[in-house]
Parts: structure tokens; sequence; C-alpha cells
């Protein structure tokens, strides 16, 4: 009896053993690649750990060499974007001179020749003016030396130092920069606090311009573009004539190489204005916009956020720098309570912005709202 029983608790060790074998054997490469995994996560998690790692600091990590690249890429551009800039003004403003004026001088009534004298000089030299001082003037920087002075608000990650509110660090420039709107290629520059007026005048300016152009030449326009079209026919048919040998017969009247570089630049120049006046007018539409409510194009953004955040909370954002409207435009244009209107916004003007863009006057908000506002 003892023996059987000995037995029995023999074989089904043996059984459990062959079990547990076949286990081991059956899950080997699965378990093998799960402890490979576990290892490596476990190395890669030792050496990379930090507590305020999250998923937008390893999308930002993983993305780090296309930002390098964007923001070289944008860097070295600069250069070929405000050149481009230059030459085609300066392409448009030749063909009205040498193409348009003696043609309207020669055409028009006396009272439209005074109005297109006026109206397009002021126009140029605002565009002229506001484009030289946006590409020259600095956008204003936290200062390096007395960072002790500094009303800061957070610290900037890649400058090792204190950030002042509203300012933000520009990966172009490789600083901070005062109340950062955006790096614009078409300057080559940070559009920031003392520039940014320059910025939006300039894109109004630009844009008011070209609508005038595309307005005025808009006649001009279709006739080139008809004369053109029977040119291209006019060379149809001549083309013919000497396929068939017709050599009996009149040829077409030819068109002569002033009138067809007339006909050529009226249209390249009217195509130019009209493009640039829907793609800047549109962006400068948007820029009014958010002057209006007070913000600048990352703030926008960072609002927008802290917008919903509060929404699910049941609370209500306000902006602490907004102060209203007009209030927002008097800031932004540096002017007083009715003064200063035609001789700084309506003639060219290099007076400085109101305050240093250090520090900023807020108006009451939630509370909770303005510490998660001032710690961006
Ligand atoms: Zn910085
Ligand atoms: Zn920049």
């Amino acid at each position: 009896m003892r023996t059987r029983r000995w037995i029995f608790s023999a074989v089904m060790r043996l059984l459990l053993r062959c079990l547990r074998i076949g286990q081991r054997h059956r899950f080997w490469p699965t378990q093998k690649v799960w402890q490979l995994w576990l290892y490596g996560r476990l190395c890669l998690r030792s050496l990379l750990y930090n507590s305020f790692t999250d998923s937008d600091t390893v999308l930002d990590a993983l993305f780090e060499p296309v930002y390098w690249l964007v923001d070289h890429v944008t860097r070295w551009f600069g250069v070929v974007f405000v050149a481009l800039v230059i030459i085609l003004t300066s392409s448009v403003v030749c063909i009205v001179y040498v193409c348009l004026l003696p043609l309207i001088l020669r055409t028009y009534p006396l009272p439209w020749i005074f109005w297109h004298f006026i109206y397009g000089h002021w126009n140029l030299v605002m565009i002229v003016f506001h484009y030289y001082m946006a590409i020259t003037t600095q956008p204003g920087y936290p200062p390096q030396q007395s960072k002790s002075d500094v009303a800061a608000v957070s610290i900037c990650k890649k400058c090792i130092a204190p950030k002042p509110a509203r300012s933000h660090h520009c990966s172009i420039c490789n600083r901070c920069v005062l109340k950062m709107d955006h790096h614009c290629p078409w300057l080559n520059n940070c559009v920031g606090h003392f520039n940014h007026r320059y910025f939006f005048s300039f894109c109004l300016f630009m844009t008011m311009g070209c609508i005038y152009s595309s307005i005025s030449g808009w006649d001009m326009f279709w006739e080139a573009y008809a004369a053109i079209e029977k040119m291209k026919l006019l060379a149809k048919e001549r083309l013919q004539m000497t396929v068939n040998q017709t050599y009996g017969q009149t040829p077409p009247p030819t068109f002569t190489f002033h009138q067809r570089a007339f006909h050529k630049s009226v249209v390249y120049a009217w195509v130019l204005c009209s493009s640039v006046a829907l793609a800047l007018g549109a962006l400068m539409i948007w820029h009014a916009v958010l002057i209006t409510r007070g913000e600048t194009s990352i703030e926008r953004h960072i609002n927008r956020k802290e917008k919903k955040r509060l929404q699910k909370k049941g609370k209500v954002f306000r902006n602490p720098y907004s102060y209203g409207p007009l209030g927002n435009w008097k800031e932004f244009l540096g002017v007083d309570a009715n003064r200063h209107w035609v001789t700084r916004v309506l003639l060219p003007s290099t007076h400085p912005p109101k305050g240093t863009g250090l520090s900023w006057d807020t108006t009451p908000c939630v509370p909770e709202q303005k510490t998660a506002l001032l710690a961006i």
C-alpha cells in the first residue's frame, strides 16, 4: 500500500516537472523578448529619467533634429527672403515709374494725376520706412548683465536666465525676445516689443499699396492681357503662313519690343500686386484681430489652451494683458488719448513703444489663471 502511494506520488511529480519543462520551452521566445524589453526599458529609464519628463518632452526630443534643420534653414533663407522682398517691390515701382507714369501723365485728367501722385508717394514712403525700421530695429531682449533687476516670472531653459512676462525664447535668434510675436523670415528678424508696430504697419501699408495698384491698374491689366493674347494669335498666324508658304499675302502686323515689354510688365505687376494683397491682407487682418484682443501670436495659442482648461472647471478666462480694444490699439501704436494719431500713425515715426517690455500692467483675472499664465 505504501509502495503504491510512493509510486503514485513519484509519477505525479514527474508529470508536473514535464509540464513545467514543456511550458518553459513553449513560451521561451516570448519570455525572452519580454525580458529583453523590460531590461531595455529599465536601462533607458535609468539613463534618461527626469521627474519632469512627459509626452511633450519626448516628442520635442524626437523632433529636435527637424527643429534644428528648420531653424538653420530659416536663419540662412532670411537673407534670401529680404532680398526677394526688395527686388520684387523695386520691380513693381520701376514698372510704375517707367511704363505707367508717362501714360498717366498723358491721358489722365489733372485731379486724378494729383491724387495718384500724392497717394502713391505717401504709400511708397510708408512701406519703405516701416520695412527698413522692421528689419533694422531689434525686437528687445532681456538684459544679460544685471539679471537680478529683471522682474522675471520664469527661467528660460535654453538661456538659463530669468524670463520677463510675455517673453519667449526664439530658437532661430537663439535668445529670449521681449513680448515675442514670431520670427519673421521676410524680415530676417524677430517681431517683438520694439519692432512689432513697424512690422504691422509694413503689412498694412504694403496691403494698401497692393490694393491701390490692383484697383487703379485693373483696366490697364485687361488691355495688356488682351494685347498679349493677340500677340500669341498673330505669332500663330505668322507661323501658319510660313508653313503654307503663302508669301503673296500681307504678313500680320507685329508688336515692337517696347510694346511687348510694356504689356508683359503691366500683367506681371498686376498679378504680383493682387496676389500679395490677398496673402498679406489676410495676415494683416489676423494680426489686427490679435492686437485688438491684446495678444501676440504665441499668446494666442497659450490663451486658447488656458481658456479650454478653465472652461472645464467652469471658470471664465480673461486675458491679463488686454486693456479693451481701443486701449490695446493705443498701447500698441504708442498714442495717447486723442493725440498723435496723425503724426505717429499716418506719418513715418520712430517713437518707441510704451514701457520697457520687461514688466506689464495686468488686469484682474482668476488667480489660478494668472499663476498658470505667469508660469509659462
Ligand atoms: Zn531664452
Ligand atoms: Zn528670432
